[in-house]
């Protein structure tokens, strides 16, 4: 069974703090307060930070990871900040970064993206962007992380061993094999429900569900029932839901959840991160 725990750690509160490691890549996504606390030792090996937007609670722990960073035994590594190129909350945050960035022991590289755009990862894996919708005056964006994997090519498929071996023996596999994209992960960030089949197929599928239905909670955000929506149609291996407020408890949260299943198709498990703390429900 996936446990999100094997694959990412991180810490989630509507208005307070959100940020997740993804451990295969060591990439941050976001960087909200406490981050670089957590962190301890191993910020220095987070190279990429990708922003899905510049709201306070996801980008408050960027100081401190960069002096933390500054001190620690990885200190000449460069870092890139990724993050929207039209994000309207992230030029104070610049002019923090440019006021300190000769103080600091490494270079640091800003990265604008668009929506569809692509970032090479480690060997073989990439990350791409898609548009979500959270800000009124701009672009937020989430992530999807790719591995790309090879298979045989249909026709290849029940031929004897024989004849596969004897096509590798030849150095000619290649001609029997594909190559095919494998949704790791998606990160939706703040936003309304997200389109579903920008993020259908993903193993993990990150949604926030800030509020239950029928609350005010400011604009563009998602219920617990929207989210779990996109989830039975997107139909992850795992929905993780996240950016939940503190005004429920982990209890009621449980239960609501329980309730929405009652009348979604839902395929996959469901966990929630509270805090830094992953649970599943379903
Ligand atoms: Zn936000």
């Amino acid at each position: 069974m996936l446990d999100p725990n094997t694959v990412l750690r991180g810490f989630s509160r509507a208005l307070y703090s959100n940020w997740l490691l993804y451990k295969p890549d060591r990439i941050l996504i976001d960087c909200g307060e406490g981050c670089a606390t957590a962190l301890d030792g191993s910020v220095g090996s987070v190279e990429k930070l990708f922003l899905t937007h510049s709201h306070i609670d996801h980008v408050g722990g960027l100081p401190t990871l960069l002096w933390t960073r500054s001190a620690g035994g990885q200190k000449a590594k460069p870092l890139q900040i990724f993050h929207s190129a039209d994000d309207p909350f992230l030029a104070p945050l610049q002019a923090y970064v440019e006021g300190v960035r000769g103080l600091l022991s490494f270079p640091i590289e800003w990265c604008p993206l668009e929506p569809f755009e692509r970032v090479e990862l480690k060997s073989g894996w990439f990350l791409d962007t898609f548009p979500t919708k959270h800000l009124s005056n701009g672009q937020s964006l989430g992530f999807r992380v790719w591995e790309r994997r090879t298979r045989l090519k249909e026709e290849f498929i029940g031929r004897p061993q024989s004849e596969l071996d004897a096509l590798a023996a030849r150095g000619e596999i290649g001609a029997a094999k594909e190559a095919f994209d494998v949704m790791r992960a998606a990160f939706c960030g703040d936003s309304l429900p997200v389109e579903a089949d920008l993020v259908r197929g993903a193993e993990i599928l990150v949604h926030e569900a800030t509020i239950f239905e029928g609350e005010e909670s400011g604009p563009n955000h998602s219920t617990l029932g929207d989210a779990l929506r996109v989830g039975s149609e997107a139909a992850p291996k795992l929905l993780l839901l996240n950016h939940l407020s503190r005004h429920h408890s982990k209890i009621q949260i449980e239960t609501a959840i329980r309730e929405h299943a009652q009348t979604l198709n839902i395929s996959g498990a469901v966990w929630i991160l509270i805090g830094d703390e992953m649970t599943q429900v379903l």
